[in-house]
């Protein structure tokens, strides 16, 4: 892991270099690690100077949404990513700054590799390198906010959220030449596929949990679909729910009608296109206030699963499969079911929403009010 950080914290400073056209010669791979301190100071140092520049250019701008706030903001927020990865003291801040820098250099390697001119060398040692075109993408997006107001129409409490974890899995947000899927480290043997046009809304997790189980490094990423009572419901739990369970309410925990009976078990999957179908994500109607439209609107929660404590399965939506073609282009049918009964192997660490415009659909569900204190879960 120390190796890989290390490698990650080099690469992440030479995307920034690139991103923020800064004065740098970047070193070559082989270079001593005394020459990449040397580097990763100067690039430190001149993030630092050319947000100075920003604030006093920021002062004589009134126009909020100029490009310069914009990019001040980025500027920012890249600071900040440096300095968590500097620290290296919050485990999850550091491995969502290790995907993200991943997703850069697969995104990268797509991109024609252009070489970028010096202006000026640090230090005679340096050798002249090849750096990648960096994309700059758009900060924030419709989408987010009409997921964003499904939300605040569920009414559940923001002490549950991390926002500092959300993440916009749209079109502009994750353009279509980013990669589907990476390897999250050499830990973890599960892929990750990404939710591509979801909205990710990041959920606290137990620190304590997270720490003791390191289950940003270690643990598989999942997919749960469900109704928003059973989401919060189980968030609530702070676990998963089985069949035969006395929930908070008093109630007890049956299997839905239409699933399997006498099994009494969590079902995941690896891909949220399974998780998400409508056997478990069942379509809820949403009208929206902003744009107002009406859509479909469908909730998953993302898993963290305990590796080895899960069985994988084939599919059990043999009536669901359309024109028999798998569900996921990635992970085949007879491995994209998770099933285990084992509670504190599952933490749910984000609730993903996805919003689909309208066509002539039958719903089960309609969000009209708030669903704050209803907590009726079924498996
Ligand atoms: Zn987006």
């Amino acid at each position: 892991m120390e190796n890989k950080l290390t490698k990650i914290r080099r690469t992440f400073a030479a995307q920034l270099t690139g991103k923020h056209k800064l004065k740098l010669i970047i070193p070559h791979n082989d270079s001593s690690d005394s020459i990449f301190e040397v580097f990763i100071n100067e690039m430190f140092n001149q993030l630092h100077r050319k947000r100075t520049k920003q604030d006093e250019e920021l002062l004589r701008e009134s126009n909020r949404n100029s490009p310069l706030f914009i990019q001040r903001k980025q500027l920012q927020k890249d600071i900040e990513d440096f300095l968590i990865l500097n620290k290296r003291q919050d485990a999850r801040a550091v491995q969502e700054i290790i995907e993200r820098v991943e997703r850069m250099t697969m995104l990268n390697r797509k991109y024609d590799i252009r070489e970028v001119k010096s202006i000026s060398q640090l230090n005679t040692q340096y050798q002249s390198t090849i750096i990648p075109t960096v994309k700059m993408f758009t900060v924030s997006c419709s989408y987010r906010a009409l997921c964003s107001e499904l939300l605040e129409r569920f009414d559940w409490p923001s002490e549950l959220f991390a926002s500092e974890y959300d993440r916009c899995f749209c079109k502009t947000c994750y353009p279509l030449t980013m990669p589907n899927v990476y390897q999250s480290n050499i830990e973890n043997k599960y892929p990750i596929i990404i939710p591509r046009n979801w909205m990710k809304f990041g959920l606290k997790i137990d620190e304590v949990q997270a720490k003791i189980h390191q289950i940003w490094n270690k643990w598989a990423m999942s997919y749960h679909g469900t109704l928003p009572n059973a989401a919060l419901s189980m968030i609530k739990h702070r676990q998963i729910c089985l069949p035969g369970d006395k929930l908070l309410d008093g109630t007890h925990l049956t299997i839905r009608p239409g699933h399997i009976p006498d099994q009494k078990a969590f079902f995941t999957s690896p891909t949220i296109r399974y998780a998400a179908q409508n056997h478990y994500a069942t379509p809820l109607e949403f009208t929206s206030q902003i744009d107002k439209c009406v859509y479909t609107a469908k909730i998953v929660l993302r898993c963290r699963q305990m590796p080895g404590s899960f069985t994988i399965q084939g599919e059990t939506l043999n009536n669901s499969r359309i024109n028999g073609a798998d569900f996921c282009d990635i992970i085949p049918d007879e491995q994209i079911e998770w099933k285990t009964d084992k509670r504190g192997t599952v933490i749910f660490d984000g609730l993903c929403v996805r919003l689909t415009p309208v066509s002539n659909q039958t719903f089960h569900n309609t969000i009209y009010q708030s669903h704050a204190n209803q907590t009726n879960v079924h498996n």
